[in-house]
């Protein structure tokens, strides 16, 4: 295991305890076990910002202890994605994990978690991870079941804390913990959006300065369908999906989907009934310029 050398927070604290690094899955099971329960995962593809701080923050008041892991998954990448230009500022997320005081980092390789005499195994669920994001990139769930799967088989962790900014990969990661009977307490942690309420993502960094009223359309796309649903009182989801729908295209947005589900399960639903299903999700997806963006609004009786 190697030891991360003191930050000066922890110069000025000696006794802290010193956030490990673990790039291996032998020094993660050595690290973890020397853990004392409860301790929180914190999944992540690294380039960490403030909505990565406030998961980790969040989870800080449920378990003793947090990890953090850091790895950009190939499995949940289609051939044409950007898995080879993902940003990858390792010492920068490391200095962010230590500000945080995490209490240890496991950032494996490629090869750690996928070795290549290993058989893959499939874990998916077919119901909901074929809608939406799973529709138009057919190896994404995929690829996120089986990494977290990995991850918690290796870490054992008593919490695991996903972003509601990748609402459909939450609501996944709970089905597939409450299905298998994992042992492990998953919740959602809130979006963090700009001022402007862009919702944060590794993936703005790629945004130039003039696609970005383009990338707020999604917001604001969310913002309408909230007013429609709540204060108009519209209950027809195809109303609200289309006018969804014409202001990101107004705004220059090529639409993946723009649509109005149930909470939980995300299927399509008949009317908008808030009594009955408690809330719905209106969940966007665009492309601007080549920007992929994704998000979305629980939009209950308030
Ligand atoms: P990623 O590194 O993009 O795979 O994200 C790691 C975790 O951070 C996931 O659970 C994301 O949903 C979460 N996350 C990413 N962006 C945000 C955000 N703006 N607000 C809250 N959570 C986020």
């Amino acid at each position: 295991m190697i030891f991360d050398k003191p930050n000066a927070r922890r110069r000025a604290a000696p006794d802290a305890f010193l956030m490990w690094i673990a790039r291996t899955i032998e020094q993660a099971r050595t690290a973890r076990r020397e853990l004392s329960s409860p301790v929180a995962l914190v999944p992540t593809m690294g380039a960490l910002h403030k909505g990565h701080r406030t998961l980790i923050r969040s989870v800080q008041q449920q378990a003793d202890h947090v990890i953090v892991s850091i790895f950009v998954n190939p499995m949940q990448f289609a051939p044409h994605e950007d898995f080879d230009r993902y940003p990858r500022p390792i010492e920068d997320d490391l200095d962010v994990c230590r500000e945080e005081n995490v209490a240890g980092v496991f950032t494996p390789d490629v090869a750690q978690m996928y070795p290549p005499d290993v058989q893959a195994t499939d874990v998916f669920i077919p119901e909901m991870g074929d809608l939406l994001e799973g529709a138009l990139r057919s190896q994404f769930f995929h690829g996120v079941c089986r990494v977290v799967l990995k991850l918690f088989n290796i870490l054992t962790p008593d919490v695991a804390v996903f972003g509601q900014k990748d609402y459909q990969q939450w609501r996944l990661i709970e089905a597939m913990a409450d299905d298998l009977n994992l042992p492990i307490r998953i919740l959602g942690s809130p979006t963090v959006r700009e001022a402007d309420g862009l919702a944060l993502s590794s993936r703005n960094v790629y945004l130039t300065r003039e696609k970005r009223p383009s990338a707020l359309s999604l917001y604001k796309a969310l913002q309408a369908a909230r007013m429609l649903i709540q204060q108009a009182g519209e209950t027809n989801p195809q109303a609200v999906e289309g006018a969804m729908t014409q202001l990101l295209q107004s705004h220059g947005a090529a639409v993946d989907y723009a649509v109005v589900r149930h909470p939980r399960t995300l299927a399509p639903i008949e009317s908008i009934d808030l009594a009955l299903t408690g809330a719905v999700v209106a969940l966007v997806a665009a492309r601007v310029g080549p920007v992929r963006l994704i998000d979305n609004l629980l939009i209950d009786e308030k």
